[in-house]
């Protein structure tokens, strides 16, 4: 009976000291994360330990695998299958503020009881994530995002972030660049320009008095929009011809919000009373064709009688009286890099 008192006595000490060595670990962190902290014990990576605070998401995961573990340890002990790894489909990536990116996970053996994840970052300020493990690029730095089985915590998997800056606006004499060789910032939202929104209502009413319809049918694309879109294009034509005829994300005229299509997206708008007037006139307003025919090679895309860009009035007559496309115009080119 001594003995077995010992043994309790000795097992309450090893608890409390356990609880103790935890302490110092919280106190880093800053007061309002304390709540919700644990530390992870890392096992196939080089980041020995790692204080994460847990999300309102995390903090259900951990409810569900307390349920798990009742449920598995005590009602039905034979059926519990432990996760005992997880592979990822990276362990590194690089992004720049504002992309985003997620890992597929694997968990192993693939029929262990629960699969769940949880998600976290060392640096919130860096890359957040959400509960499915979509990674968010926020700004310059380095972190580790860890996905951790719910249903066995001492498995877990790294992936090593950085976060680099993104490209600047780039303005040349005063006209704001987006083409292959210069990117737009990933969260450069500016919304439709309301200059050019007036000019185009205001050649459109024109036109309505020459009996011509001209309406647009796209024109601000934010950057997630254009990134859905350019991959629907990689997916149906591959990335070569995609690239002929669509922006990559950044890329876009349509992010500026000072590039409009007009009615039909076809070849078939350049013969239309509507599209032979626009190419005659829209410098009138302050717009240029900004892909004409045959300049594939300067601006990078096909043809498209339907996209016009705005420049105001003067440069866009400028433009429009010197025959050439506006990489000529402006002596740039519109490359990508790869
Ligand atoms: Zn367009």
């Amino acid at each position: 009976m001594k003995k077995y008192i010992t043994v309790l006595l000795a097992l309450f000490i090893f608890a409390g000291c356990e609880k103790i060595i935890d302490e110092p670990a919280l106190a880093t962190l800053p007061p309002e994360s304390i709540t919700q902290a644990e530390v992870l014990t890392q096992t196939e990576n080089t980041v020995p330990e790692i204080i994460t605070e847990l999300t309102d998401e995390t903090t259900e995961n951990s409810e569900t695998e307390a349920a798990v573990e009742v449920g598995g340890d005590v009602e039905n002990p034979t059926e519990a299958i432990d996760v005992e790894s997880i592979s990822l489909s990276f362990y590194e990536v690089t992004l720049q503020v504002g992309q985003s990116k997620m890992p597929l996970v694997t968990m192993f053996p693939e029929n262990a009881s629960d699969k769940s994840e949880i998600w976290t970052t060392s640096d919130e300020t860096v890359a957040s994530v959400d509960w499915l493990g979509n990674i968010k690029a926020l700004s310059e730095g380095n972190c580790v995002v860890t996905v951790t089985s719910a249903q066995n915590t001492d498995v877990s998997a790294n992936v090593l972030v950085t976060v680099v800056a993104g490209p600047q606006l780039t303005y040349i004499d005063g006209i704001l660049i987006a083409n292959k060789t210069y990117a737009l910032p990933s969260d450069y939202a500016p919304g439709v320009n309301a200059e050019a929104e007036a000019a185009f209502y205001e050649m459109q009413a024109d036109a309505s008095d020459l009996g011509l319809n001209l309406y647009i049918s796209s024109g601000y694309r934010s950057y997630d929009y254009q990134a859905g879109l350019y991959q629907r294009y990689v997916d149906r034509s591959g990335k070569a011809e995609a690239d002929r005829y669509s922006a990559r994300p950044g890329h876009s005229e349509h992010q500026t919000g000072l590039a409009f299509d007009l009615n039909t997206i076809s070849d078939e708008f350049k013969d239309t009373n509507e599209g032979k007037w626009v190419a005659e006139n829209c410098h009138k307003y302050g717009f240029i064709i900004r892909y004409p025919e045959d300049k594939e090679s300067v601006t990078g895309y096909m043809y498209e009688p339907w996209h016009i860009r705005y420049l105001g009035v003067d440069t866009a007559t400028a433009v429009y009286e010197s025959g050439l496309c506006l990489e000529e115009y402006l002596g740039i080119t519109s490359e990508y890099d790869e």
